[in-house]
């Protein structure tokens, strides 16, 4: 096993913290969590991004990408939605999520050389 010290995730992280400055402050945190792997708050200036600690790094920085995405994606018009939409979990993962998600981890990929497999 290699040494859990988080190393790369927490490059990730600062990659696209830098990346996005301009636009959303982003404050990350990995934090105990029964179930959920990560989930994100907006606050009035900026948005809170946390993921479960008990994520192995790659499963980690994968949580990160996809709340990415939804801080990305957020709009007035889901947070009408959150609380009173059945279909709140569909629209919170609607093609514009989807998209956002697709560039980030081509960008991810990019910058961090790695390599994905397929098999199909
Ligand atoms: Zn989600």
């Amino acid at each position: 096993m290699a040494k859990k010290d988080y190393g790369k995730y927490k490059q990730v992280v600062s990659f696209f913290k830098k990346k996005y400055l301009s636009s959303i402050k982003l404050k990350v945190r990995r934090v105990p969590r029964k179930t959920m792997d990560g989930s994100f708050i907006k606050q009035k200036t900026f948005y809170s991004v946390y993921i479960n600690n008990s994520l192995v790094e790659d499963s980690a920085i994968d949580a990160f990408l996809h709340e990415l995405a939804h801080v990305l994606s957020w709009s007035a018009k889901l947070e009408h939605a959150y609380g009173e939409n059945e279909d709140y979990d569909d629209t919170l993962h609607d093609s514009v999520w989807g998209i956002r998600y697709a560039e980030l981890y081509r960008m991810y990929t990019k910058e961090f050389a790695i390599k994905t497999t397929h098999n199909g």
